[in-house]
Order: C-alpha cells, then structure tokens, then sequence
C-alpha cells in the first residue's frame, strides 16, 4: 500500500475535462479547500488546459502555417494552461484559500530544447515551500517548460501528467494523484469497451505499456518517471472526490508476476501513420542513415519492417510514426533520398491504428499471439504490420476497424477470464 505521510507533500493534478468549465473549475476549488481546512496543507495542484483550449490552440498555430517552427507552436499552444492555473487560483481565494498560480518559467521547470516533446530535466522547489510556510496552496501549470535559454517549451500531448509526477518526484511527495473523467485506469478505454474492468493495481511495467501504446489516460512519460522513481500514481475520478474505486499504480510484488493475468490491457491508437521508403539501393549504411536523419529531428519510430528479396539490389523500408510526425518526416526523407541520389521514393499511409494486448503473463503463457491473429482474422480484420516483445503484441490495421478490434480481443482475452 501506498502511505500518506502528513509531512510530505501532495501533488494534485486534474485533466482537461476536470476545469472544462468554471463550474467544474469551482467544485475542484471546494474539494482543495476541503482538505485545505481538514488539515492537508502541502497540496500542489497541476492542471491542465480547459478542454478542447489546446485543440483548438494548435488549429490556431496549424491554420496559419503548418510549417512553422516548433518555437512558435510551443509558444501559442502553452498558452491554455496560462488561463487554467490563474482561474483555479482565483478560484481558491473565492473559497478561503490562498492561493498563487505559476507558469513552468515562473517555476524553473526547465527542460531540454526539444520543442512539442521537452523533458523535463529539473524544478525548483523553493517557491513552493515557500508558499506552503505562508500558508498558500501553489497552482501550476501543467505540460510547459523552459530551457535553459528561456525558451517556452512543451512535453507532448497529454503532458500534464507528465508535469504533475515530476513535479512529486521533486517534492518527494507520498503519491500523485491524477483526477480524470474516468474512475481509474480500465482494461480498455470505457468509451470504448463497454465492459472494460477498473484495475485497482497495476504494475508501473503494465502501466508504462500501456500508456505507450496509445492508451490516453495516462501520459506515458509520467509512467516512466513514476516506475524511475518510485513514485506511486492513483489515478482517480475528479467528480467523485470520495468514491473507492481508483487505480494505483505502483512496483508490484515479484510473486505476483507468477499469477498475473495473460493480458492485463487492451489499448488502441488512433494516431499512427505508416511511411515507407521503396527502391532503397542495397548499400551498407544506408538504413542507419535514414534513420539517423529522423533521430536527429527528434522523432519516435515505432513499428519497423524490412523487405527485400533475395535476388534484388533494392529494399524497402517501411515503419509507423505518430501523426503529429508525420509531415516532418515525410519532408526529411524526401530531402535525404534526393541529395543522397538514391532513386528511392517515399509512400505515407494514413487511416490507420495500432491494436495492443498487454499482459505480464503473456512472458509464461506461449500461444497469445496466434490467438490474437485468429481473433482478429475471424473478424475480417486485415494485419498491415505485426511487433511483439515479451509482454505485449501489436498489430497495425485499419483506422476503422480499430474499435471492434478492441472489442473483440477484450472479449477474448479479458471478458472471458471473469
Ligand atoms: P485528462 O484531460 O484528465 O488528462 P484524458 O482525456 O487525457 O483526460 O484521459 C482520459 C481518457 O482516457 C478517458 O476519458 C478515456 O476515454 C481514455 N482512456 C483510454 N484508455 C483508457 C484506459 N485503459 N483506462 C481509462 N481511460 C482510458
Ligand atoms: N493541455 C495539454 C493537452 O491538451 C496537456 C494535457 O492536457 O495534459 O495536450
Ligand atoms: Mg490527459
């Protein structure tokens, strides 16, 4: 279990959904101020945008010039927190409780200069003892940083949670909460399985799987600081502050890896795109190199194929990344193949997903994947692309077959074993 200390601090983060409205920003400020007076006075609080503010935040800066510089796009779409953290901190002196809201700057959240997807590399924590000795509750915003140049940066999609763990790791708090619209983390999305199950403990390695693979509850960077650290994550529901029901995610004990379930989770991701590079000479070095254009641009390559038949002096190179990526890869490499001269040519695909099962027990039980390729093929679900590792198998598919591929292999997998 995870122990409450009165003495170390709390960090609180609430999602998108969760200040969505000044009324949902209010009835966060009573629950704070609640605990405020109950005695709970070393509280952070992290929060999002208001939802929807950087969606439409990122239209802005697209809709002007998709081409922009990342510079410029992590200074418009920071903006949304900006908002956020000064109306909840209103919101708290409405409700009796000092308050102050900070910016990452303010805060010396620094982080390396990888704009749209920083790091976070330090925070310093005096202002926030400082407000705690005078009895003020800090507000800060979530998902943005600055270098150590002063620029404005941003950690990804979803960042905030990000923000919030490493925020407790640097205040050596108990735990950090993260309050969603959802009442923990499921076995897959409840949106989308209707018969998804709360997990009330999950492990960081289930977790960090997870949230890598496109389950959007939580950010996967913050699984990753939380499993480095120690930290314990509950991940809880914002609109029912005293309700039971929560995931806590934290280092499991070895022995329970001997009983853990086939597959823990289902995760879909809407957000892959898939480019390969056809015609490629064969020549050593060369795939290293195309590689290492898309490194340098600080792009994440998932799934990766190679073909080439045997009696063929040319290759070809497939691979998914996110589409957020997808324009600056695309525009790297068609760069890349011209002034290397290589007579290759590159292919994007879009309207595609990346279906997941994911499970520790998957290490000792043989035979997972062959039942979710049958799953899946008994729906009539074709297979693009096919990666595996010890405790997780993903598939790449159709865009719209997606969801019901969920469904199916939940209900394979998960469902079957209540
Ligand atoms: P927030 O704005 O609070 O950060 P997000 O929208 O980023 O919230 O994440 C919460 C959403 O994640 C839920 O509404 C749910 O639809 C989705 N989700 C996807 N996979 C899961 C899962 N396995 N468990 C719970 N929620 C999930
Ligand atoms: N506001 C940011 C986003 O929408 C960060 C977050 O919500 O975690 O991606
Ligand atoms: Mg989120």
């Amino acid at each position: 279990m995870y122990h409450l200390k009165h003495d170390r601090p709390i960090v609180q983060k609430y999602g998108g959904t969760s200040v969505g409205t000044l009324e949902r920003i209010d009835a966060v400020a009573v629950r704070v101020a609640e605990q405020y007076r109950s005695g709970y006075q070393k509280i952070a609080i992290v929060v999002s945008a208001m939802s929807g503010e950087t969606n439409r935040l990122v239209d802005l800066v697209s809709g002007i010039n998709p081409r922009t510089s990342l510079r410029n796009y992590d200074m418009v779409v920071a903006a949304g927190e900006q908002v956020s953290v000064a109306l909840m901190a209103a919101a708290l002196e409405k409700h009796g409780v000092p308050s102050r809201a900070f910016l990452g700057y303010q805060l010396g959240v620094v982080t390396d200069n990888f704009h749209a997807k920083a790091r976070i590399e330090s925070i310093e924590c005096a202002k926030l003892y400082k407000c705690w000795e005078d009895g003020i509750i800090p507000v800060v915003a979530g998902f943005q940083g600055v270098t150590g140049d002063l620029e404005i940066t941003t950690l990804g999609r979803g960042g905030s949670d990000t923000s919030a763990v490493a925020l407790a790791v640097a205040l050596q708090a108990s735990f950090c909460e993260i309050n969603t619209d959802v009442d923990g983390v499921y076995t897959a999305d409840p949106r989308i399985v209707s018969d998804a199950r709360l997990v009330e403990q999950m492990d960081f390695e289930v977790a960090l799987e997870m949230a890598s693979l496109g389950s959007k509850v939580l950010h996967s960077r913050c699984v990753e600081l939380g499993a480095k650290y120690q930290m314990p994550i509950v991940v809880r529901n914002t609109f029912k502050p005293n309700s039971q029901p929560r995931t806590i995610i934290m280092s499991s004990n070895p022995d329970r890896k001997l009983e853990a379930p086939i597959v823990s989770g289902v995760t879909l991701d809407k957000n892959v795109v898939r480019i390969t590079l056809h015609n490629l000479p064969v020549r050593g070095g060369i795939i290293g190199s195309a590689f290492e254009v898309i490194a340098a641009a600080g792009v994440n390559v998932d799934i990766i194929v190679h073909n080439r038949s045997h009696d063929s002096d040319r290759m070809r190179v497939g691979f998914t990344v996110g589409t957020t990526d997808l324009s600056r890869t695309k525009e790297l490499l068609e760069k890349w193949t011209l002034e290397k001269k290589l007579g290759a040519y590159v292919e994007v695909e879009d309207g595609l997903s990346k279906i997941s099962v994911v499970g520790l027990g998957m290490q000792s039980h043989p035979g997972v994947a062959s039942r979710v390729f049958s799953v899946l093929e008994n729906e009539g679900i074709a297979l693009h692309m096919i990666s595996t590792s010890e405790i997780k198998i993903s598939c790449v598919i159709g865009e719209k077959e997606g969801e019901s591929a969920a469904r199916a292999l939940h209900k394979e997998f998960i469902a079957h074993d209540a």
